[in-house]
């Protein structure tokens, strides 16, 4: 039996840990349960236990399982997302980590419109430039943050990645290092509706690493729910 309580604890335990290694406030680094494939009934446990994000990547299963959760929780859309799709989260989703090109962009900006309010994003950067993987490359990021920092309704709060997957976490710490560094340009660039403070990097695996390499957003599912049935991707 997975105790979400005792691992929930654990991991708000490290997330602590790593702050205080590197000097940081852990105020400032917020923990988002990824749920996906995970029942409702495990994530009010999780609510239950003062875990408030929850983190979703698929939106059929968003879309069903989302009005089955009583609890007031703040859901946060991770994942791969095609355009005719996105209605399906307006209005119901906090923050959108994975927007990677400007037509996605173009139809959140749109469907916000339609409720008049705004919405939170982070763009989506490859930073390992895997062929197979989604987010756009570093050397696109500046020209596409230009574009849909001109949209109505888009908040643009930070960058996201999905590094290549290592075993050992300090392979991933230089592709950690390299988003952060990618923010901090990006935000000289002093674009209106742009704010660059958010990071959304680490997971089960490599979250300490990615916080000592300035995480503000870590994506934890398996240390939390256990392991998932279904292919995560
Ligand atoms: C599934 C998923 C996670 C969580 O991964 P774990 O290894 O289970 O912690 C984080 N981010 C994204 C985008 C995901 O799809």
């Amino acid at each position: 039996m997975i105790d979400i309580a005792a691992n929930i604890a654990a991991i708000r335990k490290r997330i602590d840990a790593a702050c205080k290694g590197v000097d940081r406030d852990p105020a400032e680094v917020h923990l988002i349960a990824v749920s996906k494939v995970k029942p409702a009934a495990q994530i009010e446990a999780a609510f239950a236990c003062g875990q408030q994000r929850f983190g979703e990547s698929y939106v059929q299963e968003f879309r069903d399982k989302s009005p089955q959760v009583q609890a007031p929780v703040e859901w946060h859309y991770l994942g791969g997302l095609q355009s005719n799709k996105v209605k399906y989260l307006r209005g119901k989703v906090a923050m959108i980590h994975s927007v990677d090109r400007l037509s996605l962009a173009e139809e959140i900006s749109r469907q916000w419109q339609k409720i008049e309010q705004p919405i939170k994003i982070l763009l989506q950067v490859n930073i390992g430039e895997e062929l197979q993987k989604s987010g756009c490359t570093p050397a696109e990021l500046e020209r596409l943050l230009h574009s849909v920092a001109a949209l109505p309704q888009l908040k643009v709060c930070g960058l996201m990645c999905l590094p290549p997957y290592c075993g050992n976490p300090e392979e991933v710490r230089p592709y950690f290092c390299r988003l952060r560094e990618l923010a901090e340009q990006m935000k000289q660039l002093q674009l209106p509706a742009v704010s660059m403070q958010e990071l959304s990097m680490g997971m089960s695996g490599d979250f300490e690493v990615a916080i000592e390499e300035g995480a503000t957003l870590v994506r934890v599912g398996t240390a939390i729910f256990g392991e998932r049935i279904r292919p995560k991707r």
